[in-house]
């Protein structure tokens, strides 16, 4: 690093130059993964280290509008964002690198692991290197809120070869009027439909619900926690409703009443909702004791 380098020769940077902000132009847009080198083939992936744990980013992006989402292509401030993929082979050339060098937790970076009829292919792949070399052993991913019979088949493939995977089954609300707020609709029984088919198979699976989304009352809160543990989800995480400054609940801010204090991680520009029209300061702690009591039937665990 020079003492006084030239930022300008950089894209998409803001700096200071003589007390005033600059920007430079953005950087193109990838068309495709594949444009960035591969790591495992590269001088960078050095086997005698002996990682145990990799991750390999296959898709970036999502097709999808969640408005609290900063994946989704299609908020306000992500506009120019496209979905891009990791090409088939470069994803197994990867993959055959991490299973040859004995790593055992591999994580898939994707959105949406399941969505795409070419992430079957991956799993089957995947599975093959395990019966061949033995590794992976572990995988973690975040799953599609679609497709559920081939999420079903990748989670039978990943079991059937010995691989370790907690699926993560996306809920997030099943309040209606929090479903439309968020622009996230979606129907229950193929969430009870999934967990019933992880239960039946032995493979473990947990449930994800944010707190507070707008629209979500206490009560509607309960009442979809309830479902769930009716629904045997065995683990349930809450997520706090984590607002970054690119998520296209930015132009609802006002109008849903989201009030918000900061992450105290350094240098973090999270903030967390903690009111809403719907959830006053008293209902949002309320929600998140409910939560910690909440261990009869099902084991709900509270991330901030
Ligand atoms: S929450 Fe999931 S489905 Fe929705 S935009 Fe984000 S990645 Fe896509």
């Amino acid at each position: 690093m020079r003492a006084k380098p030239d930022y300008s020769k950089l894209k998409g940077v803001c700096f200071y130059k003589s007390n005033v902000l600059m920007m430079t132009p953005n950087e193109e847009q990838f068309k495709s993964l594949d444009e960035v080198p591969s790591p495992f083939s590269s001088r960078f992936f050095d086997a005698s280290k002996n990682y145990a744990a990799v991750d390999l980013e296959t898709s970036r992006n999502c097709p999808f509008s969640c408005l609290y989402c900063c994946a989704s292509t299609d908020n306000m401030t992500a506009k120019e964002s496209k979905l891009v993929k990791l090409s088939l082979e470069r994803t197994k050339a990867d993959i055959l690198t991490i299973a040859k060098n004995n790593i055992q937790y591999f994580g898939i970076i994707n959105p949406n692991f399941g969505l795409f009829p070419e992430d079957l292919e991956i799993a089957k792949f995947i599975a093959e290197c395990k019966q061949t070399y033995g590794f992976p052993t572990h995988i973690f991913t975040s799953t599609t809120r679609k497709h559920f019979d081939r999420l079903k088949k990748i989670a039978q493939l990943f079991h059937h070869a010995g691989i370790t995977a907690g699926w993560e089954i996306p809920v997030q609300t099943l309040d209606d009027t929090a479903m439309i707020k968020t622009n996230r609709i979606q129907n229950f029984n193929d969430y009870i439909s999934l967990t019933d088919f992880m239960n039946k198979e032995g493979i473990d699976s947990y449930a994800e619900y944010i707190w507070p989304l707008p629209g979500e009352t206490l009560d509607s809160f309960k009442t979809g926690i309830a479902k769930l543990c009716r629904a045997n989800a065995h683990v349930i995480f809450v997520y706090p409703f984590t607002f970054t400054n690119n998520i296209g609940m930015e132009k609802h801010k006002l109008e849903y009443g989201i009030e918000t204090t900061v992450s105290e991680t350094p240098y973090s520009e999270d903030e967390f909702v903690i009111k809403t029209n719907e959830v006053s300061y008293a209902d949002n702690l309320n929600g998140c004791r409910f939560v910690l009591a909440e261990t009869s039937c099902t084991v709900c665990v509270l991330y901030s």
